[in-house]
C-alpha cells in the first residue's frame, strides 16, 4: 500500500485486487471496472492506481497520468462496443458534484441516449 492511500479506500482495493470486481480494462496507471449500481446499459468506472481524491487533488507532477486516464477512456469505450453510437464520460467533484467515492473516477456510460441538462 502506498502512503499516501488512505487504508479503507475502496477504489484502491479494487485497483490493487484486494476487493473483488468486474474489471474491463487495466495498464501501468489506470484500472476500469464496472459500477456495482449501473445507471445505464454500460456503466464503466475508470481510475487512476494512484490515489488521488478528485480533480482538485491533480497536481502539475500529474500530467503524465491524466493523459494516461483521459486517453484510456475511449479505449475503453470502444473495447465495450460505445465507439458508434457515442457514450458520456462524467467526474463527479465533491458534494454538489454528487461524488460518494473519493478516489478520482471517469464514468462512462453508454447503451442508452443520455439527457441533458444532468440532475
Ligand atoms: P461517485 O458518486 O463518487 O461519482 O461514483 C461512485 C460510484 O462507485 C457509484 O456509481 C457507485 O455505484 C460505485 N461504487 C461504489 N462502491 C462500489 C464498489 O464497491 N464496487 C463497484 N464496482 N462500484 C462501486
Ligand atoms: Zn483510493
Amino acid at each position: 500500500m502506498s502512503p499516501d492511500q488512505p487504508p479503507s479506500c475502496i477504489f484502491c482495493k479494487i485497483a490493487s485486487g484486494e476487493l473483488e470486481s468486474d474489471i474491463v480494462y487495466s495498464d501501468d496507471q489506470c484500472v476500469a471496472f464496472r459500477d456495482l449500481n449501473p445507471q445505464a446499459p454500460v456503466h464503466v468506472l475508470l481510475v487512476p492506481r494512484k490515489h488521488i481524491e478528485n480533480l482538485n487533488g491533480l497536481t502539475p507532477d500529474d500530467r503524465g497520468l491524466v493523459g494516461a486516464l483521459v486517453s484510456a477512456a475511449p479505449m475503453v469505450a470502444a473495447q465495450l462496443g460505445l465507439a458508434v453510437d457515442g457514450y458520456r464520460v462524467v467526474a463527479n467533484v465533491g458534494r454538489f458534484g454528487g461524488q460518494s467515492v473519493d478516489h478520482l473516477h471517469l464514468h462512462i456510460l453508454g447503451g442508452r441516449p443520455m439527457r441533458w441538462p444532468p440532475g
